[in-house]
């Protein structure tokens, strides 16, 4: 009982010391946080870059031996056989936006089946494939960094249905020899639903053997032809 009363004066005491602080003391003025326009139905926020909002847009991005080919149709591109295709503009960390449509007619399985990829900065994949009752290795179906981590429930829709990827990335550090000092991290939304919660990545991916960093600064965003018609809409990205 002494025990209980003891405590008890002591939580108004304590109560009380903290009502005498000035409020204004943990008011936060230092930087005014700007005013956007967020957009609606994942229409861009009016601070975002816009990487692909429609047919001439293909213009932001080359191939890896020249103009970018993929073909263009209003507000989509899709993967045509003619490789990759990466962005002018280079990144660091940043906020991605990626609308994706694996096709319709389901011609193959396991990674045959809508197979193209996100690689952040060329070279860390969040893969895109169609994982609707579709099952592959974990680490490799839609919403995994490839190779690297499963993501936590596989939010796929059906084939033909248009799906989304929203990312947070932190750009891996290097000191000035080319060691690394912290990792590259990543935070995903598939269709809304967290698939990767902030995953240290282990090195660039690789499809055979174990990824490894290699220091680099800015990089192109990379969208993977593997051979599967894939399209793309609505590409866009926000510096952090
Ligand atoms: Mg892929």
């Amino acid at each position: 009982m002494k025990k209980l009363i003891l405590l008890l004066v002591a939580a108004c005491l304590f109560g009380s010391f903290a009502h005498s602080q000035d409020p204004a003391l943990t008011e936060d003025w230092t930087r005014k946080p700007p005013v956007i326009n967020p957009g609606c139905k994942q229409a861009p926020p009016s601070d975002a870059i816009i990487l692909f909002g429609k047919a001439k847009d293909i213009n932001n991005w080359i191939g890896t031996t020249g103009p970018a080919k993929w073909k263009t149709s209003c507000r989509k591109m899709t993967v045509n056989g003619t490789g990759d295709i990466m962005t002018k503009e280079k990144f660091g960390d940043c906020q991605l936006h990626v609308e994706f449509r694996t096709p319709l007619k389901v011609i193959s399985e396991g990674q045959g089946r809508g197979n193209s990829g996100v690689y952040i900065q060329t070279l860390y994949e969040v893969q895109v494939l169609d994982s609707y009752e579709n099952e592959t290795y974990y680490n490799g179906q839609a919403g995994s960094v490839y190779k690297q981590s499963p993501p936590l429930v596989n939010a796929s829709r059906k084939p033909g249905k248009w799906q989304a990827y929203n990312i947070v990335f932190h750009a891996p550090r290097f000191s000035s020899d080319g060691s690394l000092t912290n990792p590259a991290s990543v935070t995903v939304f598939h269709n809304g639903v967290l698939v990767q919660d902030h995953f240290e990545l282990k090195g660039g991916t690789v499809y055979a053997g174990y990824p490894k960093y290699e220091a680099h600064g800015d990089m192109p965003l990379l969208l993977q032809d593997h051979g599967n018609p894939v399209k793309y809409r609505n590409v866009w990205i926000r510096k952090l």
